[in-house]
């Protein structure tokens, strides 16, 4: 790990450059350069392996633009907001609980500004620029915020998260999968936050890009059909629980997590074992991961349980790449109340049920006389009633007499003149359900600053290199073919074995520039995984030399079998 030359070689060699450089840049933006580009994709592309291919999830794709009323319904109106202070001096902002566990080193995620300004004013925490004084905290939201349409006066926001898109489509969705729980719907693209100084590069964008999935399952049954095969699999967990006694986290199979309700349900297991196994095929080993449950201060209130994939580095210590909750039906009830939409599923019971119900019956004769002119409103209000609320009025009435009602501010009295209870049996096919929705949720920068940052082989000799040893099926270029010297026949064979190369869907370089050392050395550094040699030999004997990225070993293949090796090397490796 050595964050340092790893920047410094991903931005010499076309990873990752700073955004409007030519302008003096602005902070919390990035540029993916040709070939971060490339590992991006590829990154996204197995993300979809996993989650569509291999999940039966499918894809959808909603606007970055998002009308006012769904980021109210949502929370993250009123909700979405960092602590933030400015200096009396230099006029800088900083988030202030950045800038208090930077200063002394304390955690204080979950505190309230009040506390936080305590914290300030007892440790005499100043700005880190000037020294000057903090001023008191307040919220900021973190949305950009922006108009819909030339009148200016319908108020937009960039998206701050993908899943929005997903739940608001929520009523399509289910009508699409048949009503039939669970489903799984999952979107990738940009996400914006306005966040305050960033300063750690892909770490903390303001505009970054989310790969997130949303998991509609039936409350009553969070079990997984694929369980038994990972039951035995081994997870390092840090729960709340060691967190809080400061113990190590704790290595336990699924099934115990299960078994001693450290980790909710099968379904957040599961994820949490999936994104395990996606981070190892980009090449991030375990012993960099750890599963962190949050604590129940930073826990959102409607959260069942919530477990971060934390990744380890030189830089900036433990980095949350994933975030996996279960959200319970927080999501859909917010947008149901604020859309007036029913957003339900429909779950039918395996056989019909008789269910013994209390119907109430409205004597219309005797609401002239009490309630005049009201009375097609009270009708209208006491049609509406739910069964648990005809059975309150029931036993009001029963108990007391009567029952009070208020419609539009006005109170009008409800007794047995006015209503009879009638004992019913109703067959019922099944019940409506509000589902609940586990959430997976990679910050795809994130993770590909872990793929570089672990792929990063530093030198460890004269005779070693410094170089990406990215896994070969995320390689952004997979073969290099290089003439061994600048020599017209050798060049046009080699040109010809990269045309059939490209034709056949492989990322090929071709790279005639300086010793063939030097060009061995420049595609190592970037992570090529093989390199094809045109010799002389191969004017005679239509072979070419086939050399390995990690081992430098290399063999000699016939051109005519090169697509067959190459595909066997890649399935291989
Ligand atoms: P959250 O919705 O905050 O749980 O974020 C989900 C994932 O998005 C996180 O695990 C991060 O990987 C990623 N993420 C969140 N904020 C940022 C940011 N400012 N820059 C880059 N990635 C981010």
């Amino acid at each position: 790990m050595n964050h340092e030359k790893m920047i410094n070689i991903s931005t010499k060699r076309g990873f990752l450059w700073p955004s409007f450089e030519i302008y003096s840049g602005v902070s919390g933006f990035t540029d993916y350069g040709p070939l971060g580009a490339i590992l991006k994709n590829n990154i996204m592309q197995k993300w979809r392996k996993h989650y569509i291919a291999g999940e039966g999830f499918f894809e959808i794709e909603s606007p970055t633009v998002t009308p006012e009323e769904v980021l109210k319904a949502s929370g993250h109106f009123d909700n979405f907001t960092d602590p933030m202070t400015q200096c009396a001096g230099c006029g800088d902002v900083f988030r202030a609980d950045h800038i208090i566990e930077e200063t002394i080193n304390q955690e204080v995620e979950g505190l309230t500004n009040l506390e936080l300004d305590l914290i300030i004013k007892d440790h005499g925490v100043k700005c880190p620029n000037c020294g000057d004084k903090l001023s008191e905290i307040w919220n900021y939201n973190l949305m950009f915020k922006t108009t819909i349409g030339p009148a200016g006066n319908k108020l937009g926001f960039m998206r701050p998260e993908t899943a929005q898109g997903i739940f608001i489509t929520f009523k399509r969705l289910s009508r699409f999968f048949k009503n039939k729980l669970p489903f799984g719907v999952v979107q990738l693209g940009k996400a914006y936050r306005n966040e305050i100084s960033p300063r750690q590069g892909v770490i903390r964008l303001r505009e970054f890009t989310q790969a997130e999935a949303e998991i509609f399952v039936n409350p009553k049954n969070k079990t997984h059909p694929n369980f038994p095969k990972i039951a035995d699999e081994k997870l390092v967990l840090n729960s709340a629980h060691t967190q809080i006694e400061n113990k190590n986290p704790i290595t336990i199979t699924a099934q115990e997590a299960l078994d001693h309700g450290i980790v909710a349900n099968e379904i957040l297991i599961y994820q949490i074992y999936l994104a395990k196994n996606f981070l190892k095929e980009l090449g991030i080993p375990d012993d960099v991961l750890r599963f962190r449950q949050h604590l129940p201060n930073e826990m959102a209130h409607y959260a069942i349980d919530c477990w971060d994939v934390e990744v380890k580095t030189d830089r900036y210590g433990w980095v949350e790449i994933i975030g996996i909750a279960d959200r319970g039906d927080y999501d859909l009830l917010a947008h149901s109340k604020h859309s007036n939409e029913d957003l339900n599923i429909f779950i039918p019971y395996s056989e019909p049920k008789l269910i013994a119900k209390t119907r109430l019956k409205l004597n219309m004769a005797k609401f002239g006389p009490s309630f005049k002119g009201d009375s097609p409103k009270v009708k209208n209000f006491l049609e509406k009633l739910d069964i648990s609320e005809i059975n309150e009025i029931k036993s009001a009435i029963k108990k007391e007499g009567k029952y009070i009602i208020e419609i539009e501010s006005k109170t009008f009295e409800i007794n047995s003149k006015h209503v009879n209870f009638e004992d019913i049996e109703e067959e019922v096919k099944g019940e409506k359900i509000v589902p609940h929705v586990i959430e997976p949720s990679f910050g795809i920068d994130r993770i590909l600053y872990s793929v570089l940052l672990h792929s990063f082989h530093v030198s460890k000799n004269e005779d070693d290199k410094d170089y990406f040893k990215l896994a070969n099926s995320i390689a952004p270029i997979q073969i290099g073919v290089f003439p061994l010297v600048n020599k017209e026949k050798l060049r046009e064979k080699a040109i010809d074995i990269t045309e059939s190369l490209r034709q056949n869907g492989f990322l090929v370089e071709y790279d005639t520039s300086g010793t063939i050392g030097k060009r061995y050395a420049r595609s190592d550094e970037i992570g090529v995984p093989i390199a094809i040699t045109v010799d002389f030999d191969t004017l005679e004997d239509n072979t070419v030399t086939i050399r390995d990225r990690d081992t430098e070993k290399q063999r000699r293949v016939k051109i005519d079998n090169l697509k067959e090796e190459i595909i066997s090397y890649f399935n291989d490796n």
